[in-house]
């Protein structure tokens, strides 16, 4: 983890990750660390729980239950950092120079929820109006679309 990261209330969502310094594009943040699960344990888990900090890795079938500062980065739209996959690990990178007293944020991309919406209130310019990645939301149309026509099971 870099120094200078300080989780505080965010605009955004409850809490938020901070840096008290400048960033280089490039820099590696910190990790999305936490204990690994495969995904029908995390269900079982969490089948109760509101909120959960789950981050799907590898073939999606095992999933990080984030702990630690990773947990605290927000969604937005229009983010300052991307996450990449390395060898099991997930890590926070700067996709451009962040300057001191910014808010870290990444794009969540979220799938393979049970929830019918995942609205975005990031604010952004561009927000798309939701945390659901692209290929998610093309998958729940497509499952519209056959409910509609009865298809489904
Ligand atoms: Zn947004």
């Amino acid at each position: 983890m870099l120094p200078g990261l300080i989780i505080r209330s965010s605009s955004i969502h409850a809490a938020g990750c901070y840096t008290m310094r400048a960033i280089k594009k490039g820099t590696r943040i910190c990790e999305y660390d936490g204990p690994r699960l495969t995904k029908e344990a995390a269900d079982e888990l969490y089948q109760d729980r509101f909120v959960t900090y789950l981050f799907g890795y590898g073939d999606k079938e095992m999933v990080i239950d984030g702990f630690g500062t990773g947990m605290f980065v927000n969604h937005s739209c229009d983010p300052n950092c991307e996450t990449i996959e390395e060898d099991g690990h997930i890590y926070v990178n700067a996709i451009r120079d962040i300057s001191a007293g910014e808010e870290i944020l990444y794009e969540y991309n979220l799938y393979d929820s049970d929830d019918a919406t995942q609205d975005c209130y990031c604010g952004a310019k561009n927000c798309r109006g939701t945390m659901f990645s692209d290929l998610e939301l093309k998958r729940r149309k497509k499952l519209a679309k056959e409910r509609a026509k009865g298809t489904a099971k």
